[in-house]
């Protein structure tokens, strides 16, 4: 038993390794490519958590929770990128206290051009198709255990979600009770709970 923990311990600080070298690596690129358009990292971070979300996690809240960053230098972030043009806010529909997050035409176009960064595509056209997939199923599967392990919101697209029902005219969300787009299945949500 020793052992065995022993080894995981050692399996763990090697893939814990190569992730920081790979974060550090990304993040020193990015706050290279964004200081071109005068954006500090977490903006670009909450630029593009908004082209990945769903309708019902485009909130100032829905993205504190993906940064894990506080109220403040979110709501900091978020009017940074309102001025600049790269989003704009809009009111709920039904409830007036809700306030969306949409990106603009300005706000995707900086992202097509910046996400992702040369750097890490020209890393990846290295790779073969299926090395590639095994490392994006890898680094899931990884993603998944820790958020699992630590109780973590899992931020997942409906597909794996306990919440989305098929029905015989689509998709349907049993929590926020309305039909699902084809758009909005392909998107992370807040509200996503992994099938058990
Ligand atoms: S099915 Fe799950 S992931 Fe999809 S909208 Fe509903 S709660 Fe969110």
């Amino acid at each position: 038993m020793f052992l065995v923990d022993t080894i995981c311990n050692m399996k763990s600080h090697s893939i814990y390794d190569t992730l920081e070298r790979l974060s550090n690596l990304l993040r020193t690129d990015a706050r290279g490519k964004g200081s071109e358009y005068g954006l500090q990292p977490i903006q670009l971070e909450a630029l593009h958590y908004l082209s990945l979300c769903n309708r019902f996690s485009d909130t100032p809240m829905a993205v504190t929770e993906y940064l894990g960053q506080t109220k403040g230098t979110v709501s900091q972030t978020l009017k940074v990128l309102e001025k600049k043009g790269y989003l704009r806010k809009q009111p709920d529909d039904n409830d007036k206290r809700l306030t969306h997050l949409k990106i603009t035409d300005d706000g995707l176009a900086l992202l097509k051009a910046l996400i992702p960064t040369p750097l890490f595509t020209n890393g990846c056209k290295s790779l073969t198709n299926k090395a590639q997939t095994e490392i994006d199923n890898a680094l899931k599967q990884l993603l998944v255990a820790i958020m699992k392990s630590n109780k973590m919101k899992s931020f997942g697209a409906c597909h794996s979600c306990y919440h989305n029902e098929k029905r015989t005219d689509g998709y349907f969300c049993t929590l926020v009770k309305k039909p699902l787009s084809i758009e909005d299945i392909r998107l992370i949500c807040r509200e996503h709970k992994e099938i058990a």
